[in-house]
């Protein structure tokens, strides 16, 4: 039994050198391979003894813990904002104020400002306790679930860390997994997210902690936060933090002087684009702890601490065109077509201008001189008119009342902000969409074919639905612009091959609008055939958990029409999935109906991932803290005291493993 603690404690501290290596220092020393090999063979081992379970072992890094509402945390130490600088003289002014406070030489320290979500951390002796965003500043959400899929956090630390301390930094999500993200959404027919910053900050608050742990964020240390932390400077204790694990850049310097801190700024201004990940300024800090608290804070800010922000790169240009296109919904974009020009080290000729309502704002017209400006967005966007150089004949943007594709009159309906083309059946980039949607990865992922090809396929007239890609065959496809016998053959199996996807899938594949991943699931699951899902009425429908008005009326609408009908008895002769498989249905029952459960502590028999899927098998809802609402708590062994106490106190029964287990009838 010894030995196979001392195997798991064994595996568990390799696999931690190894993400340290590769997360914190980015120089791997194992390759992927050997890594996941190792990861397995502790998963598997932690899955055989739960009496060794650690909530901060690596293999906790994959997430899968679902968090409904976040807890509220209180912060030990507020989380302030920053005065912000935006010339020479106001950090002078900064510098006067400062030494008419404290004694003796000033030196400041330089860090960069990151441009992502504040996070506190809190650490009890070496191991991660808790992940609280900033919020009010007093207190936010209790994130730890999701923070510790971040592979750049040390779960634990090494060195000569405090007993007990808190550390705060910025969770940012560097450019090129950004873009990975975003291509992917495109290849699916999503809108791509705006920027690093929002998405990072989103991604702290998803619900699924494996959905957090398939995204590239990273986690910047700046600040030590706590009494008797054993430093006197901020800068040595960036370099403590450093030592103990953390993920601290090494671009911070020391300053004697304003002019030293402009250097800083200078040096950065420009060499900020080369870093992986966004910064929108640098702060300035008092290096000395003893005058930081001597200086101490304003209502809002540290008296000891200066942001200085970086200048928006803008330009101006010529709006040469405004465009429309049509998205795979029917939505309308305007985009500005605008005369080339370098921005932020990039030629920028179109600007992204959202809806009708943008244009009329800011009175956008064409032949217009326009400000662009380049924050965290991919695409530019128009800030504003220089109305000075208007020509004399400009008049206002018309917005356009048809569908640039196929001419049918728009419409928009109260409380949207788009327009949409509502020739559902016969506006070419809809019918294109659609068929891209469905074949993209997380709908029926269709190898072989791609976006371009779907689009070649409906402009030779080869399909016009989904549907039709079952009737394809090789000799149609080889004539098709670079196209090969090989691939037409991996084309036609491919497409075979996703009559094997799952039910749900298919569900979100066909695009009914507002019915995307999750809602399909529970689709699925609700009403197990397709047959019972075009049976439901709007009333039926909004029964289902989580199913409002307007997924409601968007589902029944779908299948009001007859064309879609059609198309659906095609892809059940195709043999498509339009039902759950019996295998699937296989210990699927209603005992837990309208229960939200509770599972705590560490099980005998089953993983507490196998008890969370037990209890969703059986119609239960899991939900990761106790409240009122909750309906029963599965005990386990070693159950935090706490969560025990806070059951007792709101009368909810507890079950153990056995007992519920029985319960369930296995
Ligand atoms: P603001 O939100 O503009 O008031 O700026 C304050 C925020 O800047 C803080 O809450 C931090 O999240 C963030 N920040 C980014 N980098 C740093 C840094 N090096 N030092 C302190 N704060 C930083
Ligand atoms: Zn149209």
């Amino acid at each position: 039994m010894d030995s196979i603690k001392q195997t798991i404690t064994n595996l568990r501290n390799e696999l931690r050198a190894h993400n340290y290596n590769y997360y914190v220092l980015d120089t791997p020393t194992i390759s992927d391979y050997d890594f996941d090999t190792k990861l397995k063979t502790l998963q598997e081992l932690e899955e055989k003894h739960p009496e060794f379970f650690d909530a901060n072992s690596p293999t906790q890094r994959v997430g899968g813990e679902i968090t409904k509402n976040f807890e509220t945390v209180k912060h030990n130490f507020r989380m302030y904002s920053l005065d912000n600088s935006y010339s020479k003289d106001d950090l002078l002014d900064w510098e006067k104020r400062i030494k008419k406070m404290v004694d003796g030489p000033v030196e400041y320290t330089c860090e960069l400002k990151y441009d992502g979500a504040s996070i506190s951390l809190t650490y009890e002796n070496g191991n991660l306790k808790r992940a609280v965003t900033r919020g009010d500043g007093f207190q936010g959400d209790n994130v730890t679930a999701n923070v510790k899929t971040i592979k750049s956090v040390p779960l634990k630390l090494k060195g000569d860390y405090p007993e007990v301390f808190e550390i705060r930094g910025e969770i940012v999500l560097p450019f090129e997994g950004f873009n990975k993200m975003n291509e992917v959404r495109i290849a699916n027919g999503e809108e791509p997210y705006r920027n690093p910053r929002n998405t990072a900050s989103g991604s702290l608050k998803l619900q699924d902690s494996s959905e957090v742990a398939k995204r590239p964020l990273e986690c910047l240390l700046y600040n030590l936060t706590g009494t008797n932390l054993g430093v006197t400077t901020q800068f040595e204790s960036l370099e403590k933090a450093r030592s103990w694990g953390f993920k601290v850049p090494e671009v911070a310097v020391l300053a004697k002087s304003v002019d030293d801190v402009l250097e800083f700024v200078n040096y950065w201004d420009t060499k900020r684009h080369e870093l992986p990940y966004e910064t929108d300024g640098i702060v300035i800090k008092v290096n000395n702890l003893q005058q930081q608290e001597e200086l101490g804070y304003t209502a809002k800010a540290p008296r000891w601490a200066m942001a200085y922000k970086f200048k928006a790169e803008q330009v101006s240009t010529l709006l040469n065109e405004i465009t429309y296109q049509v998205g795979r919904t029917g939505a309308i974009t305007p985009v500005a077509n605008l005369e080339p020009v370098e921005l932020a080290g990039t030629t920028v000729k179109r600007a992204s201008i959202h809806n009708a309502d943008q244009i009329a704002k800011l009175d956008i017209r064409e032949r217009d001189v326009v400000f662009v400006e380049k924050g965290g967005e991919i695409i530019p966007k128009i800030i504003g008119v220089d109305v000075s150089q208007r020509p004399l004949d400009s008049e206002p943007t018309k917005y356009i009342s048809e569908c640039p594709e196929c001419n049918t009159v728009l419409v928009r309906t109260e409380g949207d902000a788009k327009h949409y083309c509502p020739n559902y059946n016969g506006c070419n980039p809809q019918i294109i969409g659609r068929i891209q949607h469905y074949i993209s990865r997380k709908a029926m992922d269709i190898e072989g074919l791609g976006g371009e090809t779907v689009a070649l396929l409906v402009n030779e007239g080869l399909i016009s639905n989904y549907s039709d890609l079952y009737e394809l065959t090789k000799s149609q496809v080889i004539p098709l612009e670079r196209m090969a016998e090989k691939s037409a053959v991996n084309l036609v199996n491919g497409i075979k091959a996703s009559t094997a996807i799952p039910f749900e899938r298919v569900l979100y594949a066909i695009g009914i609008r507002y019915v995307g991943e999750t809602v399909a699931k529970k689709l699925a699951k609700h009403y197990k055939s397709i047959d019972n899902l075009i049976k439901a009425s709007q009333e039926d429908l909004e029964q289902v958990d989580e199913i409002g008005v307007k997924i409601a009326e968007s589902v029944t609408l779908f299948f009001s029409s007859e064309e879609n009908l059609v198309i659906i008895d095609r892809l059940k002769e195709y043999g498509v999935q339009l039902s759950i498989t019996d295998e699937e249905l296989e210990g699927q029952t209603d005992i837990l109906k309208g229960q939200s459960i509770v599972v705590s502590g560490v099980f005998e028999h089953v993983s507490r991932t196998e008890l969370k899927k037990l209890i969703e098998n059986n119609g239960g809802k899991v939900s990761s803290s106790i409240s009122s609402k909750t309906s029963l708590v599965v005990a386990g062994d070693k159950m935090g005291p706490s969560k025990k106490e806070k059951a007792e106190a709101l009368g909810i029964s507890l079950i153990n493993e056995s007992d519920f287990l029985l319960k369930l009838k296995l």
